[in-house]
């Protein structure tokens, strides 16, 4: 991930103390950055939380978002009485190009040198990640994938986005997408008039069925109202199909088979131990089941070993990975600095 080299822990630090002389316990400072809520998270050592706060996501206006953000960070510091550096979960990624944001569904900050504007406005370095590659991280350090080697963690949600981690550090690749599976299409699609899969609706990215237009929660309504023109939301189909309605049922069937064959993909190419669901569609219940009884069909391989899991962390993963960008250095020196 690009940052600033001008900007480092030890210019902004002071000397950090030595672990015989720390009166205070070690810690990491994360941040998820939502479309509707900015959340910080202070966490210790062993991953307990020492601090959360919330507030609202300020719509539209990058400049407000920068101080939401700044003024999270400054009631951290005060509550704390330390500055730490921060870890932040955003949506999109940082160009290795040019350092700016790209691909974020909340498009104010496309285009912005986020990473820069922060460093300078909190004064102290900051990590920036996709959340998706957060809650991968979240979860392989002391989630539903610790002590596994390859996790592959997926958020199913307004959108879809994965991200990998290995031996609990995120794999982002030579061009910062891997794991960016969300806007492959859909693969062996059907075009029978009982799936209808073909070309697929368009996605915002400019691509025509993208696996996210069918895997998140908006997609999973969109498709049943393709068959039923029912206008109804992911969670009210979830109940009528709990419920026993049989239309509800064909609908959550179609959304498991296309994550069935969306993940066995995954594991043709990078085979995981195991893949961890989080964001709204993951605390469907019964996808633990359907899925993994389906993918078997695709998985290019006699056994599918791979565990299909839900995030441990649920909500928290982004807050959670996102200050775990910054263990390498509670686990070794961290500074923690007075106010
Ligand atoms: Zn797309």
């Amino acid at each position: 991930m690009p940052e600033l080299p001008h900007v480092s822990v030890a210019a902004l630090m002071p000397a950090p103390p030595s672990h015989a002389d720390r009166s205070e316990p070690t810690a990491c400072l994360g941040l998820d950055l939502g479309g509707t809520k900015i959340e910080i998270a202070a966490l210790d050592g062993e991953g307990r939380f020492l601090l959360r706060q919330r507030c609202d996501t300020p719509q539209g206006d990058y400049a407000a978002t920068i101080e939401s953000i700044a003024g999270l960070v400054e009631a951290a510091d005060a509550q704390l009485g330390c500055r730490l550096p921060l870890g932040a979960a955003i949506p999109g990624s940082v160009s290795p190009v040019n350092g700016l944001i790209r691909n974020a569904n909340s498009t104010v900050l496309n285009g912005q040198p986020l990473l820069h504007d922060l460093q300078q406005r909190l004064a102290r370095p900051v990590r920036l990640h996709n959340d998706a590659n957060c809650l991968a991280i979240s979860e392989a350090v002391d989630g539903a994938g610790q002590g596994a080697r390859v996790v592959f963690a997926v958020i199913l949600g307004t959108g879809v986005g994965a991200g990998i981690a290995i031996d609990g550090v995120d794999w982002l690749g030579c061009n910062a997408v891997a794991g960016e599976w969300g806007h492959n299409p859909l693969p062996w699609p059907r075009s029978s008039a009982a799936w209808r899969e073909l070309p697929g609706p368009r996605c915002w990215c400019g691509l025509q069925g993208c696996i996210e237009t069918w895997l998140s929660g908006p997609g999973f309504a969109a498709d049943h109202f393709a068959h039923t023109e029912q206008q109804r939301s992911a969670k009210d189909l979830i109940a009528a199909m709990r419920a026993g309605e049989s239309a509800a049922r064909a609908s959550f069937i179609r959304y498991a088979d296309r994550l069935a064959r969306s993940l066995a993909q995954v594991i043709n190419l990078l085979d995981p131990d195991v893949i961890v669901l989080g964001g709204g569609m993951s605390n469907v219940s019964e996808l633990y089941d359907e899925v993994p009884q389906r993918w078997g069909a695709w998985v290019f391989s006699d056994t599918v070993r791979t565990r299909l899991l839900p995030a441990r962390h649920g909500d928290s993963s982004g807050v959670r990975g996102a200050a775990w960008l910054w263990r390498d250095q509670v686990l070794s020196d961290t500074p923690l600095s007075a106010s």
